[in-house]
């Protein structure tokens, strides 16, 4: 069976109007004689709404029934697609995650597909039906409804597309793939063709807002080819897939830059074994993420100071963790806000010496200073002024020859 899976995100299904179109969209590979399976996020704005709605009713509203209230705009979005598709003389129906069963294990909220029961879609494939399946949602081994966290729809097609062995999952979205740097902020960011899991990984989580990260993940460890591409503009997207796939002469394949991290320094520290450890230790067991940490080297021998980053919204809980902490003793306490992390991503870098020294000339040459570094095998991160930021996406943009 030549299978596709297409995936709807909010803004796709954002209107009555749009939800026209991607009818029309999903009728077209149906003709081209592909079983299409579909599955379709929440109307743009519909589960912000609803999370709002919980927390009127109470601060800790309970957790199960989070699960039930915000998975609900995923099911009044499918049947729309569905009613439509109808409309236009095509099998179709929804399909909620518990009645296919859609299994999931873990906590409310935070669930992860971990078995998809085959047979009901496939006979109604077989029928030459379109099932729209409800993204973000499934059921546990209780029989309660679940989540799968937000932006989790990504996920629901990946996993669909690997239950059912399916020769291609596209994601339609608001944009036409994904890009060297955010549009938004340059406008001369290119469309990337193809990219490596890895690459996108990393893109996703150091800010390209694309796609869910663990959705990414799960497609490479799956070997699912993804597809990123507009809903409303009929152009190839980015293709994302293995690295034995990519011919690439690039170095560096994007550049990301955050918003929302914050820098904590801790100011004359006392320099002996353990305290990174008394230091972190706390952070963690709160589930508190550190990012990049630098401890410089003390100078006296008795003192140094450790700097690290947070997500801005830890802040206040991180503060509060180290002051209470009598176990960590040190002068001053800093933090800012106004700093971001800017990226350079490419498995070219493997290969490629020089990498790090070309980045940071080309930000010295524009008087960006560089507060914090980290790096891995394949992407080179630095913390600098936030207000230095386009400026640093645009040098380095020109300085990896991105622009071509
Ligand atoms: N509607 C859900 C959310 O906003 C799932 C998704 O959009 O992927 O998080
Ligand atoms: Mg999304």
């Amino acid at each position: 069976m030549k299978i596709v899976v297409l995936k709807f995100g909010g803004t796709s299904v954002g209107t009555i109007e749009k939800i026209k179109k991607v009818a029309s969209i999903i009728g077209n590979y149906r003709k081209k004689n592909y079983k299409v399976i579909v599955v379709s996020s929440a109307m743009r704005g519909v589960t912000n709404d609803l999370i709002k709605k919980s927390r009127q009713i109470s601060k800790n509203f309970s957790e199960s029934e989070y699960d039930v209230l915000v998975s609900s705009g995923e099911q009044v979005a499918c049947s729309l697609i569905a009613g439509r598709l109808k409309y236009n003389g095509f099998k179709s129906r929804s399909w909620l995650g518990w009645q296919i069963p859609i299994l999931t294990q873990g906590p409310h909220k935070n669930s992860r597909i971990n078995q998809i029961n085959k047979n009901k879609i496939i006979s109604y494939l077989k029928e030459g039906g379109i099932p729209i399946i409800t993204g973000f949602q499934g059921m546990n081994n209780d029989q309660r409804i679940t989540t799968i966290g937000r932006g989790g729809s990504d996920a629901s097609a990946i996993m669909l597309a690997k239950f059912f062995k399916a020769q291609r999952c596209v994601i339609y979205t608001d944009v036409e793939g994904v890009y060297t740097t955010d549009p938004n902020k340059f406008n001369k960011a290119k469309k990337i063709k193809v990219i490596s899991y890895e690459e996108m990984l990393e893109m996703a989580s150091l800010g390209a807002k694309v796609m869910q990260p663990v959705s990414i993940q799960d497609a490479r460890l799956n070997r699912i080819d993804i597809e990123v591409k507009s809903s409303f503009i009929k152009k190839s997207g980015t293709l994302i897939t293995k690295k034995s796939n990519i011919i690439n002469s690039k170095i560096v394949t994007g550049i990301t830059s955050t918003y929302n991290d914050s820098k904590v320094t801790l100011v004359g520290v006392k320099d002996k074994p353990g305290v990174a450890a008394s230091i972190f230790k706390p952070l963690s067991t709160n589930s508190i993420n550190v990012d990049m940490v630098v401890q410089n080297i003390s100078a006296n021998g008795k003192e140094t100071d450790l700097t690290f980053t947070i997500k801005t919204e830890d802040l206040n809980k991180t503060k509060k963790i180290i002051i209470e902490n009598k176990r960590i003793k040190f002068r001053k306490l800093l933090f800012d806000k106004r700093v971001s992390k800017i990226s350079i991503i490419g498995v070219g870098m493997i290969t490629t010496p020089g990498v790090t020294f070309r980045m940071f000339q080309a930000l010295a040459n524009k008087k960006i200073n560089i507060q914090v570094i980290s790096t891995s095998e394949i992407k080179i991160s630095v913390l600098v002024d936030k207000k230095d930021t386009k400026k640093a996406l645009i040098v380095l943009h020109k300085e990896f020859k991105l622009n071509k």
